[in-house]
């Protein structure tokens, strides 16, 4: 290796350190659920895990592991290849047609990961004459798949709809020939949803598509959980989705990207991560496709995700804790600091409550938080264990 690589590179990560911003991951040992068997130097103890995207508590849901080992048998273990040479079974099929007919869209198509989804959908479907129109909080994977693409790029401020109007009217005026606007359904580090309705509204005023990203709202928001089109009552005015099986639909991965027809077909035939990138794993293909047959009778599971979601909501605030406000069930916790987020989340680990710090660079320096994130595989007494965990924390370290 050249000279000098190796220490630069350890500077950069001691840099880190110094900062506080070094990410450092643990050992879950059990599956995932509400509550998690964690291991780490004081051994395996049992944590309420208040930080995964296991909305509805599908992660180890029986029937669906059940399908995931049934697949195996009929349908293997791996593809080992991608979907045009080799890759595609009934079952992938069966799957694109289910999310499809879920989200009230044509037809999909599936990719390794939401990530991958996002990083396929502009380059394909827009070129230099065309026009992305983009929340400046959008998620990485939106943020990179615009800058792959080779049309004209337009940015406004979180959910700021005069923003939105000022850049789709410059769009207009540089003589784009298609613009779409693209948000995340709910913003993942702040739980904020979308305003859809001035977003469709606006999109039509000024000929312009509307595409969102529901990762971290298909299963469990609006109705059936058909994601923020249904809570917001815009429906089919959202044309195109992007979504991932990684969270809310049994968790495992694989990411999808719903609308018309002729926009699938073309994705089939132009968007690199999905020609050049392996086809889901069997497994993973039909775990996902009973996931989404469960979310949608899961009426009980949203109500219970809903409930504690207020439940935690209203004990943090009475505590004296700083909320971002929002009903979803992402509950941010403010620290600011990103040291402080660091220390609340070790004091919380002690008192068995596994949380997560996100600071810069996933968050704005000086918006470091504890992000929470209700499921409804948590019980209502874990929620309530969980706040009282936070009060003795916060007491603590002197933040309440
Ligand atoms: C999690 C997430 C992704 C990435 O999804 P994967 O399937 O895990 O790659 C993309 N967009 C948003 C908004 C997300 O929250």
């Amino acid at each position: 290796m050249q000279t000098g690589f190796l220490d630069h590179i350890t500077e950069t990560l001691q840099g880190i350190e110094a900062d506080g911003l070094l990410k450092r991951e643990r050992e879950i040992v059990s599956s995932q659920s509400g509550r998690i068997q964690v291991r780490d130097a004081r051994g395996t103890r049992e944590m309420i895990n208040l930080c995964a995207n296991n909305y509805l508590g599908l992660a180890n849901h029986p029937e669906i592991e059940k399908a995931a080992k049934a697949a195996i048998d009929s349908h293997g273990f791996g593809m080992a290849s991608v979907r045009f040479i080799c890759g595609a079974q009934d079952i992938h099929r069966e799957l694109e047609q289910a999310i499809a007919r879920y989200l009230d869209k044509d037809d999909a198509i599936l990719f390794a990961a939401c990530f991958d989804a996002n990083g396929g959908i502009f380059e394909t479907l827009l070129g230099p004459e065309d026009a992305i129109i983009s929340d400046s909080l959008n998620h990485a994977s939106i943020i990179d798949g615009v800058r792959l693409s080779k049309a004209k790029r337009y940015r406004y401020a979180n959910s700021d709809m005069d923003g939105l109007e000022d850049e789709l009217k410059k769009a207009v005026a540089d003589g784009t020939r298609f613009r779409l606007v693209a948000t995340d359904g709910v913003f993942s580090m702040d739980g904020y949803v979308a305003k859809l309705p001035e977003i469709c509204a606006l999109a039509e005023k000024y000929g312009a598509m509307v595409m969102i990203d529901e990762c971290h709202a298909t299963g469990h928001l609006g109705d059936k959980g058909k994601g923020t089109p249904t809570l917001t009552g815009v429906g089919t005015r959202v044309d195109i989705i992007t979504g991932t099986f990684g969270k809310t639909l049994g968790g495992a991965m694989g990411g999808f990207i719903a609308g018309p027809k002729a926009a699938i077909d073309l994705l089939r035939q132009r968007a690199r991560p999905y020609l050049f990138s392996n086809s889901l794993a069997p497994a993973v293909a039909a775990g996902s496709l009973k996931a989404i047959e469960i979310a949608e009778s899961a009426d009980d599971l949203r109500e219970r995700l809903a409930g504690h979601t207020r439940r935690f909501r209203q004990g943090l605030t009475e505590a004296g804790f700083e909320l971002l406000p929002g009903e979803t069930p992402i509950i941010p916790v403010m620290t600011h600091d990103a040291v402080l987020a660091q220390k609340l989340a070790a004091e919380l680990d002690a008192r068995g409550v596994y949380v997560a710090g996100f600071f810069f660079p996933v968050v704005p320096k000086g918006q470091a938080r504890i992000r929470t994130q209700m499921s409804a595989a948590l019980s209502e007494a874990d929620i309530d264990t969980a706040i009282a965990a936070f009060i003795d924390a916060g007491k603590t370290i002197g933040m309440i």
